[in-house]
């Protein structure tokens, strides 16, 4: 069946409603501040009229995967300055071009990623915030740092002069059963108090992002920052 578009869109308004009802629930269940969770819109695939109709409707925080992707909408967006993060895998030769126009990079999971990152940072002036993202279930199929990698990526940023790590990322697998999926997340939450501990200059333990259309709402019970919602806000997503 084919949406017109303004069906489209009040599908996107109760599909915001919905997810934001579901934060709250999780949160407050868990004896946790509903405001402590930040929804992020993940917007690949999405075309501009769309995302810019949902950042009418209070989203401020959109997540792009592919840098050519982002860069191609990034002239559409409305407001302009809607705060913008890559979480999808990031490739050396594509740093310099995304760094003017991200606040927060999810998916720094190598030394050699987070030295070019910083390297491009320092080259314009900015500081570049990151997330670390973590292979929490050891995947070999996926990206992401081991997480018993992390004590040594951290030791080596700690000397890097632009960069910033602010937190970590994960995706656990999909498709398993819920206590499986909170165990994954409840590693990474335990992993991301474990550093809140140890601060540096540059390393500060603020944001854990995880949990995304399937299981957000497990995410939030097991401690997420913040969630990445794609299709549970705009539908399934047509490649
Ligand atoms: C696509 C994607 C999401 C959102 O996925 P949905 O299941 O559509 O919510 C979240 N995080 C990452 C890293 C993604 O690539």
């Amino acid at each position: 069946m084919e949406y017109s578009l303004q069906e489209y869109y009040s599908a996107i308004d109760d599909n915001i409603k919905t997810v934001r009802d579901n934060i709250a629930e999780s949160a407050i269940k868990a004896g946790r501040d509903p405001a402590d969770v930040r929804l992020m819109a993940v917007t690949k695939t999405v075309d501009i009229n769309r995302i810019n109709h949902a950042l009418a409707q209070g989203i401020d925080l959109i997540g792009e995967n592919r840098v050519q992707e982002l860069l191609e909408k990034n002239d559409g967006f409305v407001p302009s300055d809607v705060e913008k993060h890559l979480i999808g895998h990031l490739q050396s030769n594509k740093v310099a071009k995304i760094l003017p126009f991200v606040s927060l990079i999810e998916s720094a999971d190598s030394v050699g990623i987070c030295a070019e990152i910083s390297k491009r940072a320092a080259a314009i002036g900015k500081t570049q915030d990151v997330l670390i993202e973590l292979n929490i279930a050891g995947e070999e199929s996926k990206t992401g740092l081991q997480p018993e990698m992390l004590d040594d990526l951290l030791a080596e940023v700690s000397r890097m002069s632009n960069i910033r790590v602010r937190g970590i990322m994960g995706v656990p697998p999909i498709c398993e059963d819920e206590i499986t999926v909170r165990r994954y997340f409840s590693k990474l939450h335990q992993i991301f108090v474990d550093k809140s501990s140890q601060k540096t200059d540059n390393i500060r333990m603020e944001i854990l992002s995880m949990g995304m259309s399937g299981d957000y709402a497990w995410a939030v019970a097991e401690g997420a920052t913040e969630v990445r919602v794609g299709s549970a806000i705009f539908g399934i997503r047509r490649y």
